[in-house]
């Protein structure tokens, strides 16, 4: 890797007054950050379900997810959120509150999933979802999540109130 304004090669060192090792260019001495990547996305509820999407990408392709993704250089969290609701799911629900927060510090990301109401059952997936489907919180195929944080999401959700009555079993 070599550094955008003089094309020097970049190194790793401690700047002054630092205390971690960077990504530095050796001549201008600009630092190249580093740091964990937002990864934002909607628990989308109709009646006594929520919905969810089986992957049809890689990593985890096939394995069912929420709509969620990396969030863009000029966009809001919210924004965010709600666009891969609409990329992935084809759906606009309204946002409720921002209802889960997840670290994953071992590989840089962390998670902010907003509940959102649907207005209608209306769903249509987008090219990287191979299906969507409403389902209640018994029917959530728990060995077959994609990641972690859509698990910790779906439990979180349970676990905190749900908006209707057959979350509550
Ligand atoms: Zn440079």
């Amino acid at each position: 890797m070599t550094c955008q304004h003089c094309s020097t090669n970049i190194i790793r060192k401690i700047p002054k007054g630092d205390t971690h090792e960077r990504s530095v260019c050796g001549v201008c001495d600009i630092v190249l950050y580093e740091n964990p990547k937002i990864v934002t996305g909607i628990l989308p509820v109709f009646e006594d379900k929520i919905l969810i999407c089986k992957r049809n990408i890689e990593p985890r392709k096939n394995y069912w997810t929420i709509p969620s993704g990396f969030m863009e250089l000029n966009e809001t969290l919210k924004e965010a959120a709600l666009r891969e609701a609409k990329e992935e799911a084809g759906i606009e629900p309204k946002i409720d509150h921002l209802h889960t927060i997840y670290d994953l510090p071992h590989i840089g990301q962390v998670y902010f999933l907003f509940k959102a109401f649907c207005e209608t059952s209306d769903h249509s997936p987008g090219i990287e979802t191979i299906e969507s489907k409403w389902v209640t919180y018994s029917d959530i195929p728990w060995n077959e999540l994609a990641f972690s944080s859509v698990e910790f999401g779906l439990r979180h959700f349970h676990r905190t109130g749900p908006h209707y009555g057959s979350w509550d079993q």
